[in-house]
């Protein structure tokens, strides 16, 4: 992959506070104190976030590696946690799991005026047990409801024009509207929406489930935001059997070494069904406070191409 230094033009400082940086801090306090109520209430148990491990999510999407060499050992900065997800929720006699989980994904330089990508960023992982991709799409419902309206409730004051979404959400294929709008079909979309939608079946990482009667489509699903915000939650349903996942490893011509000790749990046949989904924390938030950059959520952010000073 090439390499690219900073530039000059790109050296802007990333350390500056804006005169609405606790309000927003106080809005992301309500929403994280929200999803534990939730989630709570819904009997998931919290587990704590894995940032080093041999191995993690390929990503469907190209970003600089982040292997480390410690003692003898390669470790790769958590991308995502779902290979953690998929044993966790195997291994745990629960029917649901959830972890605030610290990813890093060293994006290209390219993205840095998307406005909603950080090179460091959270996101709230959930993954459950036996579900099929709806029963998941209609917890993330209650759950996107349940959030907004805290937020509608006790920061009022500062955000009097919170809409909190009404269920069910719409439902897009990406195939119908890849024809209707082209490769941009996600922006496009979002610009048009006015409430939160779910957009489905992609084609993406070896993990999402592929639909066994219709070879090259997908069980899974992206949750939207309107107003042109964009994405705000990937998952799906997962494939669980070894011979598919080698199938679908070699298809994507990735190497099944990297995944040696997931491929091994799978071949003893102890991975289970499951659906799950990650939610970016700071992209919830600038969509809530209706924030242009998503820089400008956090304190110290870490956005592609612009120097990092903290
Ligand atoms: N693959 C998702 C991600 O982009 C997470 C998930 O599917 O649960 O992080
Ligand atoms: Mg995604």
């Amino acid at each position: 992959m090439m390499t690219t230094n900073l530039n000059q033009e790109s050296e802007i400082s990333t350390f500056q506070t804006s005169d609405q940086i606790e309000t927003t801090l106080r809005v992301q306090t309500e929403v994280l104190k929200s999803i534990h109520d939730f989630l709570y209430r819904k009997s998931l148990i919290q587990l704590m976030p894995v940032i080093l491990s041999p191995i993690t999510d390929p990503l469907c999407h190209p970003v600089y590696n982040t292997q480390i060499d410690y003692l003898g050992q390669k470790f790769q900065l958590t991308k995502s946690m779902i290979f953690h997800k998929q044993i966790a929720i195997a291994t745990l006699d629960v029917n649901g799991i959830y972890i605030m989980s610290p990813n890093i994904r060293l994006e290209l330089s390219d993205l840095k005026c998307s406005g909603k990508h950080l090179t460091e960023f959270t996101q709230l992982d959930i993954e459950l047990k036996g579900a099929t991709a709806r029963e998941f799409m209609s917890l993330t419902e209650e759950l996107m409801i349940h959030i907004f309206r805290r937020v509608e409730k006790f920061c009022h004051d500062e955000f009097p024009d919170i809409k909190v979404p009404r269920k069910p959400f719409s439902i897009y294929n990406s195939w119908d509207l890849r024809e209707e709008y082209g490769n941009e079909f996600g922006s496009e979309i979002s610009s048009l929406e006015d409430d939160l939608f779910w957009i489905t079946d992609f084609e993406r990482e070896f993990y999402d489930k592929e639909d066994p009667d219709r070879k090259g489509h997908y069980i899974n699903y992206d949750l939207y935001y309107p107003e042109g915000f964009g994405e705000a939650l990937s998952g799906g349903e997962r494939d669980y059997e070894y011979e598919t996942l080698v199938r679908k490893i070699k298809e994507r011509n990735q190497d099944c070494n990297h995944f040696e000790p997931y491929l091994r749990f799978a071949k003893q046949g102890k991975l289970v069904p499951s659906a799950g989904g990650g939610l970016g924390i700071e992209r919830l938030i600038r969509f809530l406070t209706k924030k242009k950059h998503i820089r400008e959520i956090s304190l110290f952010p870490k956005v592609p191409g612009e120097k990092i000073e903290f």
